[in-house]
């Protein structure tokens, strides 16, 4: 089939190589010269909200998908007349707005951190008493990789917090003690086939992500995540994988985000499961069975960020993805996966190779 994907990032280029070795052809969107995935496939060079440039694309192509959760949904309500979108827009829609996100999360019994929704610097203040302090305050949309928050500890910080983030629409969300936070990954197809990954173990650093681990060997905890996950994919009528991010507190999960699409939590797939997350995206928009979940060993991943340094290149018994991208400072470049027989053995190789690229 051919398959166009709105953005050609590094999701895009990984959605590629699968597509590819699954006999699919991908074509591309995306406004940058020269990006990650323009490795595999043609790129309309165009900005996302190209209605003329995306349905050029919809005319080449069997289905459409996208990379990223900020895509204008606006601008895709009229090619998804043209070809089959996937995952489906009110999935995307619902994903782009923190407050839809909380909404869609209550309304199917998920639980989630406290919030309040702010309008007002008045709000804000009355947030503070009545969630406690510390508390996280976050735009409603364009968040991502902790940009677009942050965390009030005392009442007089609500002004700073109010003058740096007030221009836009805002939630405030109770601090969480999480224990530790967790991604679960699911994929399910147009009949409504379903399958879940192992839960994954996140760790972030100025909210990007740094590594991940997996599995987590816990079964009320997968059990928990899975039926979050169940719920949220039938009720979407969901095509494609998902990702639902959760902070574990001591034996339940509460739910802090999703996002309709691939997730860097999930690259441990490629080398740590018996289908990766990209081939299963790729399955389930092809009209195809999602292929095995299971993990092979104890996977670990980690993220180059800002630079790709020599020895990274030279490290034994490791897989090392890089996306082709120009280093700029924060950016993810690339990264890393070992895998080990325990989950002690995995720990020993990451730790081995932070030590040797950062
Ligand atoms: P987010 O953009 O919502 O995924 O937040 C980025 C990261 O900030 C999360 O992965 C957590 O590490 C941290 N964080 C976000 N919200 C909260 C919260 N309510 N309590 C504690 N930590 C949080």
């Amino acid at each position: 089939m051919k398959i166009g994907i709105i953005g050609a990032g590094q999701l895009g280029q990984m959605l590629g190589f699968a597509a590819a070795e699954l006999g699919h052809k991908c074509y591309y969107l995306d406004p940058s010269e020269s990006p990650p995935a323009s490795v595999i496939g043609p790129v309309i060079q165009a900005p996302f909200d190209d209605r003329v440039a995306l349905a050029v694309l919809a005319d080449k192509c069997d289905v459409l998908t996208y990379e990223f959760e900020n895509v204008p949904v606006e601008a895709l309500v009229d090619i998804a007349d043209l070809v089959p979108v996937y995952p489906p827009l009110t999935a995307l829609k619902n994903s782009q707005d923190r407050l839809s996100e909380k909404q869609l999360f209550q309304r199917l019994g998920i639980p989630l951190p406290e919030y309040r929704v702010i309008e007002s610097a008045e709000d804000l203040a009355a947030a503070a008493e009545s969630l406690g302090l510390p508390m996280v305050v976050k735009t409603r949309r364009m968040g991502y990789d902790g940009k677009g928050q942050c965390v009030v500890r005392e009442a007089a910080e609500t002004e700073t917090a109010w003058a740096e983030l007030g221009s836009n629409k805002l939630i405030a969300e109770e601090w969480v003690p999480f224990d530790f936070e967790v991604s679960a990954i699911g994929v399910r197809n147009i009949n409504g086939d379903f399958a879940a990954y192992c839960l994954t173990q996140n760790e972030h650093a100025g909210g990007i992500l740094q590594q991940s681990r997996a599995p987590v060997a816990d079964r009320g905890l997968t059990e928990q995540a899975v039926s979050y996950m169940r719920r949220m994919l039938d009720h979407l009528d969901y095509v494609g994988v998902l990702a639902l991010e959760l902070f574990v507190v001591g034996d339940s999960l509460l739910a802090n985000e999703f996002a309709p699409r691939v997730h860097n939590s999930g690259h441990w797939t490629i080398e740590g499961a018996e289908t990766s997350q990209f081939a299963n995206h790729i399955l389930a928009i092809t009209d195809a069975s999602p292929g095995p979940t299971t993990s092979r060993d104890h996977a670990g991943m980690l993220n180059l960020i800002g630079e790709i340094p020599a020895a990274a290149r030279e490290l034994q018994g490791a897989h090392l993805h890089d996306y082709g991208k120009t280093p700029r400072p924060g950016r993810k470049l690339g990264h890393i996966t070992v895998v080990g027989a325990s989950p002690s053995e995995r720990d020993r190789l990451l730790t081995a190779i932070g030590d040797c690229v950062t």
